[in-house]
């Protein structure tokens, strides 16, 4: 568009867009020459905060930003779209973090494809709600088949069904909800926990997941009544997957007790390592202790389109629940993930019929209200992202950026181990490597490490200059790369550990 059309189109919006007799500007077929002026504006200012940001972050202090964000009154609305823009850059885009930067390597953040996005002006622009058919029609059409398709990926069974959700600490509460259930309809026949409560027996319930599972576990068993101690945490092996032997002893243990086992939590890719714990023998086990059997596959489901590395999620057909995040390892934008269970009878324990939204009749009669299987009611059509992805490429392209950020990792693993400031605490069996500051001569010193390595992190914070994230490992701390930028280079990543080293140097020297 030429300059002299984005005047004429701005001035076109500027007498119409706010005035529509002191009502809010509706989003119709009579303003739509609005929307899509206020649409390329928008695109504009994104695309120029991408541009500006040479850095995934710019360093902003939190005390900076709540002040500018403080000074916006929101009883003052401004003069037109384009103002409302220029101030949006400093109270967000210009101090944004952005993950599509191939220096953002701290949390499990994706870039995004672009058809996910388009697929949000959809979304918002049509506003379905995808709880019952009489709300959504195709849209609940569309999802269904993204649910069998991830079903079909994960060879579950054809008995098997899902729904899209919030994230993955939704999909985990929904798959200890429903091994709560069934853990009640064997130990307290008759109880209706729907009706009663929990019946006294619950209180010895325990779940199983590794030491180094996601916390979501724990607070799904605190929301569900169990409590924060049903959940017993298992060692992990030399590769931080979950020890068979110590499973076992963990269950041995708790019927010592007189405990209860239910459930145990297979994580296919940690938070911090991306370990995969071994899925075939868990389930097997499982089966033969009859325990409810979860993959936690929030980030390492992404191996489910992957070329090379599928064969890690061996096992994961025989399990009774699976969470995906398709925000993190499909490169779709928040939120998009998914809860699938192999059995989907099993869904009757979240169903509850409202005449006035999902009357019981209609379930009888086929109409499908996919509300029938979610904790939320109104519920966004998240699925069109993945949707319009996977119609618009297929699924290859995902899987290769997924295998690629993998190998990339696994590079930047024989880097961290051939440096003598390094010290590198796993082989990355998907794309997260968990590392310190630890150079020979001053290993004899874990607390002054400690100190160098948090001090790396907060210059980074400071700087933006590359976003890396930190944990603990037996109490000492380390530092974090999650890799999911398919154009991240190695060359990337070889830059941003010079500048750790520089940076971690260069502090040891200041401080003596
Ligand atoms: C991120 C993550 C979760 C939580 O998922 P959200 O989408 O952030 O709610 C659960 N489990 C694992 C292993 C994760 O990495």
């Amino acid at each position: 568009m030429s300059q002299l059309q984005t005047a004429q189109l701005s001035s076109v919006q500027n007498q119409t867009l706010f005035e529509q007799n002191g009502l809010p500007p509706q989003f119709n077929l009579d303003q739509f020459i609005n929307y899509q002026i206020a649409s390329l504006q928008g695109l504009s200012a994104v695309q120029q905060a991408m541009a500006k940001a040479q850095k995934p972050f710019s360093g902003v202090a939190v005390n900076t930003l709540a002040a500018t964000v403080n000074d916006v009154d929101l009883a003052k609305p401004l003069a037109d779209f384009p103002a409302v823009l220029n101030e949006l850059k400093s109270v967000y885009l210009d101090h944004a973090v952005y993950f599509h930067h191939p220096r953002y390597m701290a949390h499990l953040n994706c870039p995004v494809t672009y058809p996910a996005v388009v697929a949000e002006h959809i979304i918002g622009a049509i506003n379905t709600s995808v709880d019952t058919w009489d709300q959504s029609a195709g849209a609940t059409l569309i999802e269904q088949k993204l649910i069998d398709w991830s079903c079909e990926k994960a060879k579950l069974p054809s008995t098997a069904d899902g729904v899209f959700t919030s994230g993955g600490t939704q999909s985990n509460l929904m798959a200890m909800l429903v091994a709560r259930e069934v853990a009640v309809s064997r130990y307290a026949a008759n109880h209706e926990v729907k009706l009663q409560g929990l019946p006294d027996v619950a209180s010895r319930f325990r779940i199983y997941c590794s030491e180094v599972a996601h916390f979501s576990i724990q607070k799904a068993a605190a929301l569900l009544g169990l409590g924060y101690n049903a959940v017993v945490p298992v060692a992990t092996n030399n590769k931080m997957q979950m020890d068979m032997d110590a499973l076992n002893h963990a269950i041995a243990d708790s019927k010592v007790k007189g405990d209860l086992p239910i459930a145990v939590v297979v994580t296919a890719g940690t938070t911090d390592f991306g370990s995969i714990d071994p899925i075939e023998d868990i389930a097997k086990l499982a089966k033969k202790e009859q325990l409810w059997c979860h993959v936690d596959g929030a980030y390492g489901g992404g191996l489910l389109v992957s070329e090379h590395h599928r064969s890690a999620l061996n096992g994961i057909e025989q399990v009774d629940s699976i969470t995906i995040d398709y925000h993190k390892s499909f490169m779709q934008p928040v939120s998009c993930s998914a809860f699938l269970l192999s059995d989907k009878r099993h869904f009757s324990h979240i169903t509850l019929y409202a005449d006035y939204l999902n009357p019981l009749a209609e379930a009888g009669n086929g109409t499908p209200n996919l509300v029938d299987k979610s904790l939320q009611t109104t519920r966004r059509f998240d699925a069109l992202k993945l949707w319009l992805t996977l119609r618009t490429m297929g699924e290859a392209p995902l899987g290769r950026a997924f295998d690629k950020v993998i190998g990339l990792a696994r590079q930047t693993h024989i880097v961290l181990n051939d440096h003598p400031d390094f010290d590198v605490i796993n082989y990355p069996e998907l794309s997260a490597l968990v590392f310190r500051f630890a150079p020979e001569e001053l290993r004899h010193n874990p607390d002054l490490l400690d100190t160098l390595n948090l001090h790396v992190r907060q210059t980074f914070l400071n700087t933006g200059e590359a976003m890396i994230a930190r944990t603990k490992i037996n109490g000492r701390h380390y530092l974090k790369f999650t890799l999911l930028n398919a154009q991240c280079q190695l060359s990337d990543v070889r830059a941003v550990l010079e500048q750790i080293s520089t940076i971690a140097w260069q502090t040891y020297k200041e401080q003596k």
